[in-house]
């Protein structure tokens, strides 16, 4: 039985995708050969590359803007480096929402000067800071839209003229933004695109060439664009996967489309978190994320039954991470709805039994 798939990362994808993907391993496209046994110069392959490229850019509505997108290695945590190796000069401002733009700022400081403009670290990072300032002589503006672990998320774009630079690795592509705003967007795909593997890297071409030091060549974004995203062997699968994941994403009317069912499941989450009363919200209310769901039990002699009940009816992936306990429901893209209604009804029948 298939399960309800809630997991952190990695994370669900489409069943159509997963089908695709898997026939690919064995015989793509009917040529008799593997996809992952072919040259990535080959003509099936640059194919797909390009193809995953421009649905980046299209689904993002970026394309004509000045934006590359680039399918690279070394997951979100080489982005940490490889931003402030191509862009930080003197001075680069942080928010630091939690454990992923920690460490950003940790080996950002490797580079240069980093000033830590917002924190919510004064409530294990329950909330998003507001209000913050953000001078005016930064080079770029860092942060993570939304906070995987701890169920935040940034809501509005902050107001600023620094470039800004931004981790999304759990929320790419799930809701529709201005994302001309952004001057570079990464995010590991094995949260909302495809499998571990590859990281989708979109900046904006003018904010590139600006620094003086010397980058090693495998954490150059001008050398990667320059080589087509294939500046060494590319990896082939995730990147195949997450194109069929964008044209499954396409094929629901984009983000718009997505977002709207989105909205759906995490109004269906959070009012029962909100209405039963053996269930608490971790994050503030106004900053809770619609991608993952942290809340936990309000009597904890309940949890080996509640957990028991989980597994009965097929729901995997919820128990919540180490940093911060209780459960984490992860309601990326490619979760059905009905699965977020499994879940609720356990909550409910633990209320109905207590
Ligand atoms: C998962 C995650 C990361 C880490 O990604 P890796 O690909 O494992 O390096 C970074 N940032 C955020 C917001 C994440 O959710």
């Amino acid at each position: 039985m298939k399960k309800h798939n809630f997991s952190a990362g990695p994370s669900i994808l489409p069943q159509e995708v997963l089908l695709k993907a898997s026939e690919a391993i064995v015989d793509y496209n009917n040529s008799g050969l593997s996809l992952i046994e072919i040259s990535h110069r080959s003509k099936d392959f640059v194919e797909i590359m390009e193809n995953a490229r421009a649905l980046a850019l299209e689904l993002l509505g970026l394309e004509g803007k000045g934006y590359t997108a680039l399918f690279l290695q070394g997951g979100a945590s080489t982005q940490f480096i490889m931003t402030a190796l191509n862009l930080l000069n003197k001075k680069a401002g942080y928010i630091n929402t939690g454990a992923w733009s920690g460490k950003a700022i940790k080996e950002a400081k490797k580079v240069g000067e980093i000033i830590e403009v917002g924190s919510s670290a004064d409530a294990n990072f329950n909330y998003i800071p507001k209000g913050f300032e953000i001078p005016s002589d930064l080079d770029y503006l860092h942060y993570t839209t939304n906070n995987t672990i701890f169920g935040t998320q940034f809501k509005d774009i902050p107001q600023t003229n620094v470039p800004l630079v931004c981790d999304m690795s759990s929320d790419i592509f799930s809701r529709v933004l201005d994302y001309s705003k952004f001057s570079l967007i990464y995010a590991g795909a094995q949260k909302n695109m495809g499998p571990a593997g590859t990281t989708l890297v979109v900046v904006k071409d003018d904010i590139l060439g600006k620094v003086s030091r010397d980058i090693p060549s495998i954490l150059d974004y001008q050398l990667h664009i320059k080589a087509g995203s294939m500046y060494n062997t590319p990896p082939v699968f995730p990147v195949y996967t997450s194109m069929l994941t964008l044209e499954w994403l396409k094929g629901l009317g984009g983000i718009a489309g997505i977002e709207a069912e989105n909205e759906k499941k995490s109004t269906v989450m959070y009012s029962e978190i909100d209405l039963n009363p053996l269930f608490k919200g971790f994050a503030a209310k106004e900053d809770r994320s619609p991608m993952n769901a942290t809340f936990n039990l309000t009597d904890e002699s309940l949890k080996d039954t509640f957990e028991t009940m989980l597994k009965e009816a097929g729901i995997s992936g919820v128990n919540g991470h180490r940093s911060v306990g209780g459960y984490r429901a992860s309601m990326y893209n490619a979760l059905p709805l009905d699965s977020v209604k499994a879940l609720v009804e356990v909550m409910s029948e633990l209320e109905a039994k207590a």
